[in-house]
């Protein structure tokens, strides 16, 4: 249970399984098991034309488990370990005016193009700790900020 299995982009349609520490859990974070990552017509096009040389674990469409979560992550969200979630890949920096105007879809922290600090899933390179920031993983990592929904009681992961 110590390591985290993910599949990294490391190249022009090049996949390799790598080993990650479980990361460790701040009081206003979470940590999200897998349960199913889809896929989309932009993942086929970085996939195999890559924006960066960066090791990227892909998989930006994320739903899961909450494995672990901090208490302020709890107080401060509602989600507690073992609520199945939908995660947005956007994580807002929750400051600036776009974030205060709910648009957070628009906030320089996610324009993983531009912004070489911005954290997107499923774009923001493996490198940058703590490493989880994609879906085509066993787990993912949830900061503070990161855009969390509760899948309705009655729909699967799966949506049967
Ligand atoms: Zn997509
Ligand atoms: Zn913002």
């Amino acid at each position: 249970m110590s390591k985290v299995l993910a599949a990294v982009r490391t190249g022009p349609s090049r996949i390799e399984i790598r080993e990650f520490a479980m990361p460790e859990i701040a009081e206003d974070a979470a940590l999200m098991r897998m349960e199913v990552a889809g896929i989309c017509g932009t993942d086929v096009k970085l996939y195999k034309t890559p924006p960066s040389a960066a090791p990227v674990i892909m998989g930006h469409e994320n739903i899961g488990v909450i494995a672990k979560a901090g208490r302020e992550f709890t107080r401060r969200k509602g989600f507690k370990e073992g609520d199945l979630v939908f995660v947005e890949h956007y994580v807002m920096c929750g400051k600036c005016e776009w974030c205060h105007a709910g648009q957070y879809r628009h906030c320089e922290n996610t324009d993983w193009r531009k912004n070489p600090d911005a954290i997107r899933y499923g774009y923001t390179s493996a490198e940058r700790a703590p490493h989880l920031w994609g879906g085509f993983a066993q787990y993912v990592y949830l900061p503070w900020n990161a855009v969390v929904h509760r899948v309705p009681a009655g729909v699967t992961p799966f949506g049967t």
